[in-house]
């Protein structure tokens, strides 16, 4: 998905029906049944971020990502298990849209039963830096990498479980700062309707993590993300939970334009004690922010 589409996503995605066709690292080693059925209709499971759909059963190639059609009726007719190059077994479903432009084997668990629900809160999800900006160094990483690299993951994995917001992702390979202040994007982009939760690493003497928040008292999402920390990493001494901040001029875009937002500065990079707790407890730590979100609790 392209940076507009990263922006834009909350519903209107872009469809390409001529997709390049990808080759695919883990194939089919062996099919161990197929099964056909009448035709049956699926949806693309919601907040899905990412999804092959392949070109065959044998998972050579593959053409598109199912996640950039949220809201297609798919139809399956025929389901396959398959032994896969990397030794697993796994069930993958053969599905196409109404005029049949997009078709092909999908993962079955990046289907589901029920139509997408309609959900009136949106929230896009930004990794602080990138672009360029390296952003705060220590224990051999940057904060844009470590952001990027470990977390994104983590949140995305989380982000699919829940139903009752709609999260999406700010294009990970741009700097949210730099698109609102230099090109006046970025942040003036968003929908204002759009909630925002931008995520940081912090450094140079201190230890423990806050959220910046966008006026003088937390609210309640405030306080259920401040609680992740201080269960996690602790919170930093200085602020006790939360800061108040209006000296940040890319926040201050998103105030001035009535628009939700966090910044969450879950620990400090170049400390060796917030480090270790931070990837100890960083699967736990993408789970708790997601929950904290959604206000909903996770399996
Ligand atoms: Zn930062």
């Amino acid at each position: 998905m392209g940076f507009a589409g990263g922006l834009l996503g909350l519903g209107a995605v872009a469809t390409t029906a001529n997709a390049t066709t990808v080759s695919s690292k883990i194939q089919t080693a062996k099919v161990e049944s197929v099964q056909t059925y009448k035709a049956t209709k699926y949806y693309t499971k919601f907040n899905l971020t990412t999804g092959n759909v392949y070109t065959s059963r044998y998972l050579k190639n593959y053409s598109h990502n199912l996640a950039n059609y949220p809201n297609t009726t798919w139809y399956s007719t025929e389901k396959t298990t398959l032994l896969k190059t990397n030794g697993k077994k796994a069930e993958y479903r053969y599905i196409y849209n109404a005029n049949k432009s997009v078709k092909g084997w999908v993962w079955w668990q990046n289907l589901q039963t029920k139509p997408a629900p309609k959900v009136k809160t949106q929230y896009l999800l930004v990794m602080g830096h990138g672009a360029g900006d390296a952003g705060a160094r220590g224990n051999g990483t940057t904060e844009a990498t470590y952001l990027r690299n470990k977390m994104l993951p983590k949140l995305k994995k989380y982000a699919a479980e829940v139903s009752n917001v709609k999260i999406t992702f700010y294009n990970p390979s741009h700097d949210i700062v730099k698109d609102t202040l230099t090109y006046h994007k970025g942040s003036y982009d968003i929908n204002k309707k759009t909630k925002v939760i931008m995520f940081h690493l912090d450094a140079a003497g201190g230890h423990g993590g806050h959220v910046i928040i966008h006026s003088k008292t937390p609210t309640a999402r405030d306080r259920r993300l401040a609680s992740v920390i201080k269960k996690y990493i602790g919170l930093n001494p200085a602020y006790q939970g939360y800061s108040f901040r209006t000296n940040l001029n890319n926040c201050n875009v998103l105030r001035k334009r009535g628009i939700d937002y966090s910044l969450i500065e879950t620990a400090f990079i170049d400390n060796k004690s917030d480090f270790t707790k931070l990837n100890k407890h960083l699967d736990q730590i993408a789970k708790g922010y997601i929950e904290a979100i959604a206000d909903r609790q996770i399996k």
